[in-house]
């Protein structure tokens, strides 16, 4: 069991992502950021990869709050900003913008004049997993980093939850924050809507990995009625 070092409480936002890009608590997910960042791909030899855990990226204001996995070994672990750079990324913009959470369609890299307009985006593991998938303890060891977010957003008032291991792991994280869930847990379902009793407001969604849309799980006009949703909860 990775040793959890992380001290939550009371961080400001420039303290927690300090600590969140310098942590190495877990060596296999370490061992496989850098690893990717050294090997890299073809298409992307010329640039220089992050290589490091991907920090939650937006407003500290923000009323919408969207939790992934993790980030993508050539995708945000590339570029260092959450969901930039991968196809999911591609489609997770594009309705964002379409629904008016951000000032462009596209998320190529960092300094590209992309921002996110009353929304934050972040996950429940901090570092490109193998096979984008983490182990029960790698989710255990960097849910204080979420904890912490969960407390400093205070003005979120809706959740979208982007596949079902990130919904588990907000009702995780909520419990760890002195939450009572409801019992029984309620169950994931793409479009499901969960009024919880702090007063947010969970809809979960399929993953927008090229997995879930190349195989039709999940279409572009599916995904944007999540946040077509989300936009008329907070309107
Ligand atoms: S996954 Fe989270 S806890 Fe583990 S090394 Fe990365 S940032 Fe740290």
């Amino acid at each position: 069991m990775p040793r959890q070092s992380f001290q939550f409480g009371s961080l400001p936002s420039d303290q927690l992502r300090n600590a969140v890009i310098s942590c190495r608590i877990c060596p296999r997910l370490v061992n496989h950021r850098e690893a990717v960042a050294v090997t890299k791909v073809r298409r992307f030899m010329h640039e220089d990869y992050w290589g490091k855990p991907v920090h939650g990226f937006g407003n500290s204001k923000a009323k919408l709050l969207i939790i992934g996995l993790a980030p993508g070994a050539q995708g945000s672990n590339r570029t260092g900003r959450a969901f930039t750079g991968d196809r999911s990324g591609e489609l997770l913009y594009q309705v964002l913008y379409d629904n008016e959470f951000c000032n462009q369609p596209e998320s190529i890299r960092q300094n590209d004049g992309l921002q996110l307009t009353n929304c934050y985006i972040t996950a429940v593991v901090r570092c490109a997993p193998p096979r984008n998938k983490p182990l029960p303890e790698e989710f255990a060891s960097c849910r204080p980093y979420l904890i912490e977010e969960i407390r400093l957003l205070r003005s979120v008032c809706v959740v979208v939850a982007l596949g079902k291991l990130a919904f588990d792991h907000y009702f995780k994280a909520c419990q760890d924050t002195g939450h009572s869930v409801p019992t029984p847990k309620p169950r994931f379902s793409h479009g499901g809507v969960i009024r919880l009793p702090w007063g947010v407001t969970l809809v979960s969604s399929y993953h927008p990995s090229q997995q879930n849309t190349q195989t039709g799980r999940l279409t572009h006009s599916m995904f944007n009625d999540i946040f077509a949703m989300a936009r008329s909860m907070l309107s």
